[in-house]
């Protein structure tokens, strides 16, 4: 192999050859991760009984799907839930958490975040963005948040003050979004579950747990969550379910959320799988590798960039809750030069450019380079954020670790390497 095949500036291959020695202490932990969550996964693989047979699908009403009926059970063992519902019905995980929502609140209800304001898609929800048609708010279900702390963190003390009689569902986002805020550990979960318990025993507790799941050992349900949703297309699909989300948790919760999905009567019942089954199935079973790959990746963008002094979140050494790794430009330029090149080393639509461009619910341009093989999938590697200071890059996923070396490598090249 020739010395410098990536044809890097020879002071860029340098440092990333240092970088590489820098994480291998953070690769190993994530490596131990991953054979965790691995024998957990395999465990209910094992303990369902899934056989070849599990793949076969069905069409119509979906009745006597044994391998849907399967899948549930695998996903509420590895996740640590009495029941699950996981389908390609559940358009996105926008769709999975609003139809737990609409499941779980009835007309008087309060819903209340912890985490502060939720994430975008969520608030048209909720009726506090959007026009409010079909919303919780048009069906007289009210919300309430409570901020942050200038820090970014749970105001504990202020929890108390938001609690009403009529507060029924508290949600908890695990994971930034597009905030600028730090993504809440199972640690920092758990506690904020205790705090809630003790005001409101009865109170059913629900978390967002979109680009959470296995990177760490532990899942909300774990420490006292009662119910949980997510994306297929992010880290339990593996990066080959093709569409599909997933709620989990207490066995009476997921019976409303299956109303909610179908209708009363026919719940989760009803569902036909068609061709779905076999890739739900190998990428949830592919999830915990190919999560761990992902979070090397983040590893390695937040040394390599940390090393050229740019701010990023977290830090390289950082404890990490999800896949997402922000990195701070102070310039647009830069940034949009980082996301193209992104988008050239992708394996799909590398020959196209990304050009920011106004988005719905968005008041800066956005940019976006996603070359991945299921649409919008955040698993696979992307890259994307409004042109506002600080010119801001959500980094996330990645299927190889490989890749990830690669795209990040050459993006930095073509931002802070080439000659202009
Ligand atoms: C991705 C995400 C969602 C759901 O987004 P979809 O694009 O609808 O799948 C919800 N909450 C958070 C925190 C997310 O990151």
């Amino acid at each position: 192999m020739e010395e410098n095949w990536q044809q890097l500036d020879p002071k860029l291959q340098a440092l990333v050859a240092q970088v590489n020695v820098q994480i291998q202490p953070q690769l190993a932990k994530i490596g131990q991760q991953v054979l965790y969550n691995q024998h957990k996964v395999l465990t209910a693989f094992r303990e369902q009984q899934v056989a070849a047979t599990s793949f076969a699908g069905t069409t119509g009403y979906g009745y006597d799907d044994e391998g849907r009926d399967q899948l549930d059970a695998v996903y509420a063992q590895a996740f640590g839930g009495e029941a699950a519902i996981v389908r390609p019905q559940f358009v996105s995980g926008t769709h999975a958490i609003g139809t737990a929502f609409f499941g779980l609140l009835r007309p008087g209800d309060e819903l209340l975040y912890l985490t502060g304001m939720p994430y975008d898609t969520l608030q048209e929800v909720i009726g506090v963005a959007g026009n409010g048609v079909g919303s919780l708010k048009e069906f007289g279900i009210s919300f309430d948040y409570v901020p942050l702390t200038t820090a970014g963190k749970v105001a504990v003390a202020q929890i108390a003050a938001h609690l009403k009689p009529q507060t029924k569902v508290v949600a908890i986002q695990r994971s930034r979004g597009y905030a600028s805020r730090d993504s809440f550990t199972i640690a920092e979960i758990a506690a904020m579950i205790k705090a809630v318990r003790q005001l409101a025993p009865d109170v059913t507790i629900f978390v967002d747990n979109c680009y959470g799941e296995f990177s760490e050992t532990q899942e909300p349900l774990a420490v006292g969550a009662d119910l949980m949703a997510g994306s297929l297309i992010k880290n339990p699909g593996g990066g080959i379910a093709k569409t599909g989300g997933y709620v989990a948790g207490r066995r009476d919760l997921v019976k409303k959320v299956g109303y909610a999905l179908t209708v009363p009567g026919i719940g989760a019942d009803e569902a036909a799988t068609l061709n779905n089954l076999s890739d739900m199935f190998q990428g949830f079973f592919l999830a915990p590798h190919v999560v761990g790959e992902a979070l090397k990746g983040a590893v390695f963008t937040a040394a390599l960039l940390g090393q050229l002094k740019l701010d990023v979140h977290p830090t390289w050494q950082a404890p990490r809750t999800d896949l997402i790794q922000t990195v701070n430009f102070g310039n647009a330029s830069a940034m949009v030069t980082f996301a193209k090149a992104i988008q050239q080393f992708s394996p799909i639509d590398a020959y196209v450019a990304p050009i920011p461009s106004a988005m719905a619910g968005y008041e800066d341009p956005i940019i976006m380079a996603a070359g991945t093989f299921v649409q919008g999938a955040s698993v696979e590697l992307s890259a994307d954020g409004p042109l506002r200071p600080p010119y801001t890059l959500y980094i996330q996923g990645g299927l190889t670790f490989e890749h990830v070396q690669l795209a990040i490598t050459a993006a930095v090249n073509a931002v802070f390497f080439s000659q202009k």
